[in-house]
């Protein structure tokens, strides 16, 4: 089989791999398709701290169960899968109290382990989730990018009457204003970026307003409108946004961050107190598949609005550069795998 292989950083390989075989408990995907992410160019790049090389990549990937190890029941052979990343222990504490994306022993395909930018791929049996008939392949590939808008909402609990600001129009904003939307029917929902063409997404997955906060001052924009937000999603993850969202926050706010920045950010602790604000941080996710499967099967979300374009894995170089430098025209990219071997 090819796989996609990051040797070291900005050494990109397609190479000729031995069929894996399913070890006790786990399932061997055929891959048909996969979502490129900015985690996988940053592994690429040299600028995930967690990544061990040589890494086959790709943590966002649906195929068909073509085998399975010992103990895994063999009816699942022929299923169509989405795998969630997030392999946990099940016993330590945040396994515990139902949070497996912080696992004090957790490995993340794609990132820890061998991913899913592969013809073929084993994961545990319990992380490759049977895709009903009703959702098709591409809706699927897009699950584990909704996930993290699951993740986020699950921990804000979203209502009706919030003034939703997100931060960032990238994939993660613009999943999350399809949750806040869709799923939890917020009637008031701000996305602010500094790219107009991602703006016109945002508006396209249910923001009512928009917002270049590099052209506008955000603060004026709200105070004309007379918005004080009540609920904030940091998806654009720069360290300065934390003290900024403080400070326009409505009295008892949740402030959601998703920033992985080791930079310092300088915040003034008498503004959260204050204002009794609660700050959540959100990070992969945490049992959502089943959420997300469900968000799809209602109609509640859709993540056609996200895809914007498709490359045969062996493009896979082509493919992460359109996503890396396209940010006008680019927002998810799907890989695609054929059959030979
Ligand atoms: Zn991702
Ligand atoms: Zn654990």
């Amino acid at each position: 089989m090819k796989s996609v292989v990051i040797r070291e950083p900005n050494n990109l390989v397609i190479e000729q791999r031995p069929l894996p075989v399913p070890a006790a408990g786990e399932v061997r995907v055929k891959v048909k398709l996969a979502g490129i992410c900015g985690s996988d160019s940053h592994i690429y790049r040299g600028h995930n701290p967690f990544a061990k090389y040589p890494r086959v990549i790709g943590h966002e990937f649906f195929g068909i169960i073509d085998a399975v190890g010992d103990g895994v029941d063999k009816k699942r052979i022929g299923e169509r899968v989405s795998v969630d990343p997030v392999i946990s222990c099940g016993e330590c504490y945040p396994c515990s109290i139902g949070k497996p994306n912080v696992c004090t022993s957790l490995v993340v395909l794609g990132v820890h382990r061998d991913g899913g930018f592969s013809q073929y791929a084993t994961v545990p049996a319990k992380n490759a989730f049977t895709i009903p008939d009703a959702i098709s392949d591409k809706h699927a590939v897009m699950i584990e990018p909704f996930t993290i808008a699951a993740n986020v909402t699950g921990q804000a609990a979203p209502r009706e009457n919030d003034v939703a600001l997100i931060y960032g129009a990238g994939p993660m904003g613009l999943t999350t204003v399809q949750a806040l939307k869709g799923v939890y029917n917020v009637k008031q929902i701000i996305v602010a970026d500094r790219i107009d063409e991602r703006l016109a997404m945002a508006k396209n997955c249910g923001a009512d307003w928009v917002i270049n906060n590099g052209q506008q001052s955000l603060q004026d924009f709200l105070a004309e409108k007379g918005l004080k937000p009540t609920l904030i999603v940091d998806a654009a993850c720069h360290p300065s946004i934390l003290q900024e969202a403080i400070g326009l926050a409505s009295p008892a706010a949740r402030i959601v961050l998703m920033g992985f920045s080791s930079d310092p950010c300088q915040i003034i602790q008498q503004g959260i107190t204050g204002k009794e604000l609660s700050i959540f941080s959100s990070r992969l996710n945490a049992n959502k598949f089943p959420t997300v499967i469900e968000w799809l099967q209602k109609g509640l979300i859709d993540p056609d609005k996200l895809i914007t374009h498709a490359f045969d894995y062996q493009h896979v170089i082509d493919a992460i550069e359109v996503f890396e430098k396209d940010q006008r025209k680019c927002c998810k990219v799907l890989l695609t795998f054929s059959d030979e071997q």
